[in-house]
């Protein structure tokens, strides 16, 4: 037996989540089963805790879209009994049975070995949300950014994905400038590395004219909507939006003219379907240029009981950094 948060469908259609002893014989089918540590919180499992935002094929669900553990049994070469591994993406927590349990069982081409030097806990302060934010920055490099071109913007920044932007921009050199419309919020972003704090009203306008000064040199946007179509006008010459998240919006009221006259690009990052190599180079770069005491400083520790309330939390953007779950 192990603990998970199941989540059920009543007869009315209402789903209710609830900590439930689960015997060993219900886990789904795969290659490897883990011993599961730690997991987290995304607005993903907001929803899967929730009513299911269309996420979720079968009740009973398991949610938790991500999970760092340890290997307990291996029907793949790739993996043996001891082994330290980390999972984000691939559907785990809404089409397949994911990290909110004491044990997952999943393919073994869904995992990461955990980088040497890096911790089941670390990896799950860092988490899907800190992951997509590595997969984000070293899109933006791939894309010419260096440091001393300018601020880099990051959007949502006390959001999970906002938080570690700012602290590997920061690490890596940049100037950066964070968006939040928590103003109690700067003196935590300034301490991850933000020089320069943006009211998220400055932003909040839809265009009015599609070019405006030329601010900054890249830009890490968790917000999407009306904020990122603003940000677009504002990108210096040639410079890079990489778009995360949708916390504001999943419309794009945008102009193409910061296309067209200012050689903006705008990169698309997906953490889910993200090939093996470059989540093994993000994991690796994340152990580099991640410094882990500003990582501490964001981690608000959880368990599963705590769960449907900061599901809830996080839907209405109340949630500061990373949430660390630990599921024992
Ligand atoms: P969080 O909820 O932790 O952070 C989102 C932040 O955005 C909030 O903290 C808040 O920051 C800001 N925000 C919230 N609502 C609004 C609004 N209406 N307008 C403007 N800003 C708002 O979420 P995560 O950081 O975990 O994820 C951010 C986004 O990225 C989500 O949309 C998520 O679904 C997406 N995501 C995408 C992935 C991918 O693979 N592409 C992977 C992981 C996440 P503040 O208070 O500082 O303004």
């Amino acid at each position: 037996m192990f603990k998970a948060l199941l989540v059920e469908k009543g007869e009315d259609g209402k789903t209710s989540a609830s900590v439930q002893e689960i015997d060993e014989s219900r886990l789904p089918e795969g290659e490897v089963t883990v011993a599961v540590d730690y997991s987290t919180v995304n607005y993903k499992d907001g929803l899967t805790i929730g009513p299911g935002g269309g996420l979720v094929r079968n009740y009973p669900h398991v949610p938790g879209i991500d999970f760092a553990g340890t290997v307990e049994e291996s029907s793949d070469d790739r993996y043996a009994p001891g082994d330290k591994v980390v999972l984000t993406g691939w559907r785990v927590g809404e089409a397949h049975w994911g990290g909110y349990a004491q044990k997952a069982r999943v393919k073994a081409d869904w995992l990461v070995p955990l980088p040497d030097g890096l911790s089941t806990r670390q990896a799950m302060a860092v988490g899907t949300a800190g992951f997509t934010a590595m997969l984000a920055v070293m899109a933006l490099e791939d894309h010419g950014l260096k440091p001393g071109q300018g601020p880099v913007l990051v959007t949502g920044a006390s959001g999970g994905v906002g938080s570690v932007a700012t602290a590997i921009l920061a690490k890596c050199g940049h100037e950066v400038a964070a968006v939040t419309g928590r103003p109690d919020n700067a003196d935590y972003l300034t301490a991850l590395g933000a020089s320069q704090i943006v009211p998220r009203d400055d932003l909040a306008e839809t265009v009015k004219r599609p070019l405006e000064s030329e601010n900054w040199a890249g830009c890490v946007d968790a917000v999407g909507g009306a904020m990122l179509a603003r940000v677009l006008g504002q990108m210096k010459y040639g410079a890079s939006v990489a778009a995360v998240g949708l916390a504001g919006g999943a419309g794009l009221p945008a102009s193409v003219v910061p296309f067209l006259l200012r050689g903006v690009n705008l990169l698309g990052i997906d953490s889910v379907m993200q090939p093996y190599d470059n989540r093994l180079r993000a994991w690796k770069r994340i152990t580099t240029d991640l410094p882990m005491e500003r990582l501490e400083e964001m981690v608000q520790p959880a368990t599963l009981d705590d769960l449907p309330r900061l599901g809830a939390d996080i839907l209405a953007g109340k949630v500061k950094g990373r949430v660390l779950v630990d599921v024992n």
